[in-house]
């Protein structure tokens, strides 16, 4: 009796309640068609996520080609710029500044080009296949074969790939064991090289683009002419003289030149302006990306690591211990291993010059700190 007056209460009496209650009744028939116990908000963001996950996957490796292709066109056209305006306005300037220029601007290209091709063409490193792997700590799902330590699966080259950091679109390629410290200079060099163009064009940037807007300085020099101001405040030069009347006295009326930017200036502002955008952008993309990859170096981990030594630190802390990451070394010694700098190899020579070392080991065999510490002695 009495949950049938609770019920006769419930119902609605007005339109706005009709709603209510229908809209109520609606979420619950559809709750409870589709409930599922191991729903929840990460797996439903993982679900939405999926089309995008595929889209990557399957378009990524076709797009590659297009990303290597404005790598090279846009290194190109800043290489040509470089040449064109910036190396004539240091030579009028300064002759020994400009061979300076001319020696460091060479050096970060070559290692620019040398390192960014090595990178795209150099293979990650594969396990090998149909072969007994002796060193092999899990499965892969996709490849169903044996996975080494620090191996993982590129969903876009479809294959595990040793010590895999990320997939590069702009390599078309994956970075990994064999080509990791490559894309690494590659970034650290070209960063130094935006650097180094926006530091030394920052002044001929400056006054092209904001100075003299219309760059007709340059159209006529102002040495050996009498000059005067126009109505915008600039300097011209006088190349006329000046008529006068046949009395001698009077002035002719006659028109102000007005200075016209001509097609090559324009061209220039717009190459100016081109290096400006791309120069800074890179800067901020490279730069903020070669920090991280800094940081990760430093600490002994891949891109990939870091997630896992992330959520393996939370996990541990749970349980009230801490965690070690196997392959830190301490950052020192991290360093010398990624660039490859043992077995007396040199800083200079492996480093600010190309260099195809190979990285130390065979890229199926690691060393953890634990054996390092242990074996002193084989320790490279
Ligand atoms: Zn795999
Ligand atoms: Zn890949």
């Amino acid at each position: 009796m009495s949950r049938i007056q609770w019920r006769v209460r419930e119902l609605p009496k007005t339109i706005s309640q009709t709603i209510r209650f229908r809209w109520q009744y609606g979420k619950q028939c559809i709750r409870s068609l589709t409930y599922n116990h191991h729903m929840n908000q990460s797996y439903a963001s993982d679900v939405c996520m999926e089309p995008i996950f595929w889209f990557v996957d399957n378009f990524t490796h076709l797009l590659g080609p297009f990303f290597v292709f404005a790598v090279i066109c846009l290194t190109t056209a800043v290489v040509t710029i470089c040449y064109w305006i910036g190396l004539p306005y240091w030579w009028n300037r300064n002759r020994y500044m400009t061979v300076f220029l001319m020696i460091v601007g060479h050096w970060l290209l070559l290692n620019v080009v040398y390192n960014f091709y090595k990178a795209a063409s150099v293979s990650p490193g594969y396990p090998p296949e149909k072969e007994l792997i002796a060193e092999a700590v899990s499965i892969c799902k996709k490849c169903i074969a044996p996975k080494p330590p620090r191996t993982h699966h590129c969903s876009v080259c479809n294959r595990c790939v040793l010590k895999m950091d990320h997939h590069c679109p702009w390599l078309n390629n994956c970075v990994g064991y064999h080509n990791h410290r490559y894309f690494f200079l590659y970034m650290l060099y070209t960063t130094i090289g935006t650097l180094f163009i926006i530091s030394f064009g920052f002044e001929l940037g400056y006054g092209v683009l904001f100075l003299d807007e219309a760059g007709w300085k340059e159209m006529e020099p102002l040495q050996g002419h009498p000059v005067r101001f126009n109505l915008s405040g600039h300097i011209i030069p006088v190349t006329e003289m000046n008529d006068y009347e046949h009395d001698g006295m009077a002035p002719a009326e006659h028109d102000l030149p007005i200075p016209h930017p001509n097609d090559r200036t324009e061209t220039i502002h717009g190459a100016i302006l081109f290096m400006a955008l791309i120069n800074v952008a890179t800067l901020f993309a490279l730069g903020s990306l070669t920090a991280w990859h800094s940081t990760l170096i430093t600490r002994g981990e891949t891109s990939i690591e870091a997630h896992i030594n992330k959520s393996e630190t939370k996990r541990l802390a749970a349980m009230n211990k801490v965690y070690r990451n196997p392959y830190d070394f301490g950052s020192r010694q991290n360093w010398r291993i990624f660039l490859g700098i043992t077995r007396k190899r040199t800083w200079w020579r492996h480093v600010l010059l190309p260099s195809s070392h190979k990285p130390e080991g065979n890229g199926l065999t690691w060393l953890t700190y634990e054996i390092a510490s242990d074996n002193a002695d084989e320790w490279p």
